[in-house]
């Protein structure tokens, strides 16, 4: 076998959620750029640009749960929970735990009894499930919470041969982040807290997202893989 049919998602099926745009968006494309035939899912009647490869779309809330699509689509091998949302505010603070963290149970609680084993579980969590960052207490509460389930589920899972893990991004430049993109003041700032100098953008995020759902990465489970440009690594901001 060669290491580039190891990373190969041919003859395996995907369900991708917030894949309306940003993140979710880019990784159902990616997963479908390696192989993989993908359902992407979010709330919105279609998609904000085209997909790049063949992505068949359909509108739903993951606060609704996903089980209907997972029983539709009979056996699968990879679920990536991308849904999330960033509302910053005392009375958006049980939608924030719904979205990011009740819902992604929920999801792959009903993916489970329809994944092959093999499968693998993407859930996209962030810096802000290790570090606190200003102002948004639900959406750290939420990822760090996302962070554990992760983790646990690993756990639960790993008899069945499903493995769990964990996309922690930084700073990735799509419709959640552009406020802070747009100004001048905060761009600079997440910048310069990065090793690499520069914020992200979301196909930075695909190498990531093919290597946890392939073989390639078949003895890994409950992992953290952040993608961050070293903003977890960076001690003093020189
Ligand atoms: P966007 O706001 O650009 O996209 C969010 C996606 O989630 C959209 O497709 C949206 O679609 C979907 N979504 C939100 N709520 C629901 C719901 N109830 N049901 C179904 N779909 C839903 O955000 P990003 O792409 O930036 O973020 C994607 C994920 O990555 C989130 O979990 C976010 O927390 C995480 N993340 C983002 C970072 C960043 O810097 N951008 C950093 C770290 C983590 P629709 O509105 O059509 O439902």
């Amino acid at each position: 076998m060669t290491s580039t049919i190891r990373f190969s998602l041919a003859g395996k099926t995907a369900i991708v959620t917030g894949a309306s745009r940003g993140i979710g968006a880019a990784l159902a494309d990616a997963l479908a750029s390696a192989g993989a035939s993908v359902t992407g899912l979010a709330r919105s009647a279609k998609p904000d640009t085209p997909f790049t490869h063949a992505v068949r779309y359909l509108s739903r809330d993951v606060t609704a749960g996903i089980g209907h699509i997972c029983a539709e689509t009979g056996q699968f091998d990879i679920l990536i929970n991308a849904a999330g949302i960033s509302l910053p505010g005392a009375e958006n603070f049980a939608a924030t735990i719904q979205t990011n963290l009740t819902a992604v149970h929920a999801a792959c609680e009903a993916a489970r009894p329809h994944m092959r084993a093999g499968a693998s579980i993407i859930n996209i969590t962030s810096i802000a499930s290790i570090l606190g960052l200003p102002g948004n207490p639900a959406y750290n509460a939420a990822k760090g919470g996302l962070r554990l389930l992760t983790k646990s589920l690993a756990v639960d899972y790993g008899p069945a041969g499903i493995r769990v893990n964990a996309i922690a991004p930084g700073y990735i430049h799509t419709a959640m982040t552009a406020a802070s993109h747009a100004d001048p003041a905060r761009n600079e700032a997440r910048r310069r807290h990065t090793c690499l100098g520069r914020w992200g953008n979301v196909e930075d995020l695909a190498g990531a997202a093919i290597f946890l759902a392939s073989d390639a990465s078949a003895y890994i489970t409950g992992i953290d893989l952040f993608v961050d440009g070293g903003w977890t690594a960076k001690g003093l901001l020189e």
